[in-house]
């Protein structure tokens, strides 16, 4: 088997672990077939661009000096997925509370409505 070194603590563990058996840090980018590779463009590493070479959790021999990895994930855009979701969750939250606050007056707008539409209906 093939190992490589924990970018946490430095003990060398299985290149395919999921997680490092000796400090539990997460190895997010643990190799895997079949998906897209990416390649870099210009001079640049992409691992300089990279999510997980900027949160640590990369165990690829070739960090931080790849220049075609299968687990590239744009530090960038993964940033802005996050901002997305985080302002959708507190979007929706927010609206919940507003609705759970105002039960009682959205109850009473109900009837109301319902009274107009009786007193319509009757004359
Ligand atoms: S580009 Fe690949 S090798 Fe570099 S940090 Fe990201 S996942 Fe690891
Ligand atoms: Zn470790």
């Amino acid at each position: 088997m093939a190992t490589v070194t924990c970018p946490h603590c430095h003990q060398l563990v299985d290149s395919q672990a999921i997680a490092c058996p000796y400090c539990r840090t997460i190895l997010k980018a643990y190799g895997h077939p079949g998906i897209p590779l990416h390649r870099a463009t210009g001079d640049e590493y992409l691992c300089d661009s990279c999510t997980y070479h900027a949160d640590n959790t990369c165990n690829f021999p070739q960090r931080p000096y790849a220049k075609d990895c299968t687990l590239y994930e744009n530090l960038e855009e993964s940033k802005l997925r996050l901002q997305e979701q985080r302002y959708a969750s507190s979007f929706g939250a927010s609206v919940n509370r507003w609705v759970k606050r105002n039960q009682s007056l959205l109850l009473l707008l109900g009837l109301l409505v319902v009274c107009l539409l009786i007193a319509l209906s009757t004359t």
